[in-house]
């Protein structure tokens, strides 16, 4: 990555994160100069922690609209991804425990059918033949097959390398320390100056921007050996609905990935208000045993590493994207929760389409950080959300 720092840029995006490095691209491909401000290097926040499930979400018309689009922008971008992004249309199965769970994979394939997303309801049966190693007495379940998975890191990084090849700059090992009035001011003193600024520093937004409504909420994930085709599709429960009003603070629930290097990533755990990134072993123990009881046979796979991460949480479930009220130089494109590998593509063609004045690709109303203007704290609300 280049130091060369020229001093002004139209866009200074803070944050090499997925989301930082894909509006930093989409700005560069609009014909905007950009520099590209990460701390340590791009894709080492968030993004190396996740799980980089591609998934269309129907929480609501918002978080569908953005995770679709997202979607088809990542099938697009996936021809010209390098090999390590391992970038694999598997699809996901939503499994259905019981008949209730049944109904709600009925409900969500009339909602995705409807809205033109291919997906098909699984019988007890088609759902043992798809996935032989899961338990057999589960109901069925609904087969999504465009969701896609891919490598996060590799695939932040590329879009770092692509904004280079247009003539932008990705300055790396610098934290800005203050950010607005159309100024980022660097650690080592330095400042770039830009009419647009994106704060795109994930869960860690607040501190350059306070009192932004992000909050830190924790997440678990274990990696094995390899084991081609144990799991072939991106597997996830669809139980955590039914105990969600149960849910007060810490949750579990049964999400697995096939990667393409025949490892299994399991996932995947919630924690509101644990800012502390060691591993939690009780929390790891009831993640991997709520894996158990959807596949028995994961319990004598080797587990070979074992991470946190932080997602950047808001009130709503919904990012925050648009200009921050209040000081006219200031964007953001933060707070994504546990759907930001997902999202960050969409993201990008927002905010793109708002600096250059173009049509914007779905609506950018719910997503703009002005509903929270007279909203400083930062209540947990329970919705549906990814486990
Ligand atoms: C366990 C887990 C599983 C997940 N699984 C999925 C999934 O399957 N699918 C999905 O879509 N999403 C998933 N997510 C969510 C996803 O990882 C995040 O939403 C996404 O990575 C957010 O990207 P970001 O660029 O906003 O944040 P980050 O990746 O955290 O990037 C922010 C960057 O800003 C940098 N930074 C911070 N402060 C400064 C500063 N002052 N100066 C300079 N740089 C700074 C950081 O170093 C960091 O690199 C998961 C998250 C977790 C934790």
């Amino acid at each position: 990555m280049t130091l060369s720092v020229p001093h002004a840029y139209d866009v200074v995006v803070a944050g090499g994160g997925i989301v930082g490095a894909a509006c930093a691209l989409a700005c560069a491909r609009a014909g905007l100069h950009v520099a590209l401000v990460e701390r340590e290097f791009p894709g080492s926040g968030a993004t190396a922690a996740g799980m980089g499930h591609i998934v269309v979400m129907d929480d609501s018309e918002a978080q569908f609209s953005l995770s679709r689009r997202s979607q088809q922008l990542w099938q697009a971008l996936s021809t010209t991804l390098p090999p390590n992004a391992e970038y694999e249309t598997c699809g996901t199965i939503w499994i259905a425990a019981d008949e209730e769970e049944l109904a709600e994979a009925a409900r969500k394939r009339s909602y995705l059918g409807e809205r033109g997303v291919p997906c098909q309801l699984l019988s007890r049966r088609e759902l043992n033949t798809l996935e032989p190693n899961l338990r057999s007495d589960l109901a069925g379940g609904l087969l999504v097959s465009e969701d896609a998975v891919v490598y996060p890191p590799a695939a932040a990084l590329h879009l770092a390398r692509e904004l280079q090849s247009h003539g932008s700059v990705v300055i790396q090992g610098r934290t800005v320390k203050h950010l607005g009035d159309g100024v980022a001011q660097l650690d080592d003193g330095s400042k770039l100056i830009a009419p647009k600024l994106v704060n795109a520093m994930g869960a860690d937004a607040a501190i350059c921007t306070p009192g932004l409504p992000v909050k830190k909420r924790k997440g678990h994930l274990a990696i094995t050996d390899r084991y081609p085709e144990f799991v072939r599709h991106q597997l996830v429960e669809l139980g955590y609905l039914k105990s969600a009003h149960a849910l007060t603070t810490d949750s579990v629930a049964f999400n697995v990935q096939p990667r393409q290097t025949g490892q299994i990533l399991i996932g995947s755990s919630r924690q509101y208000g644990n800012e502390d990134s060691q591993v939690n072993q009780e929390i790891l123990s009831a993640m991997l045993q709520r894996a158990e009881t959807y596949m028995p046979g994961i319990a004598s796979l080797s587990v070979i590493r074992v991470w946190t991460g932080f997602r950047a949480a808001t009130p709503d479930k919904l990012p925050l994207i648009g200009p921050f009220p209040g000081d006219p130089t200031l964007w953001l494109a933060t707070g994504h929760e546990g759907l930001g590998i997902t999202t960050s593509l969409a993201t990008a063609e927002l905010l793109a389409s708002a600096f250059t004045g173009t049509e914007p690709p779905i609506p950018p109303e719910p997503f703009l950080p002005s509903r929270f203007k007279n909203e400083p704290t930062h209540p947990i609300t329970l919705s549906q959300e990814m486990p």
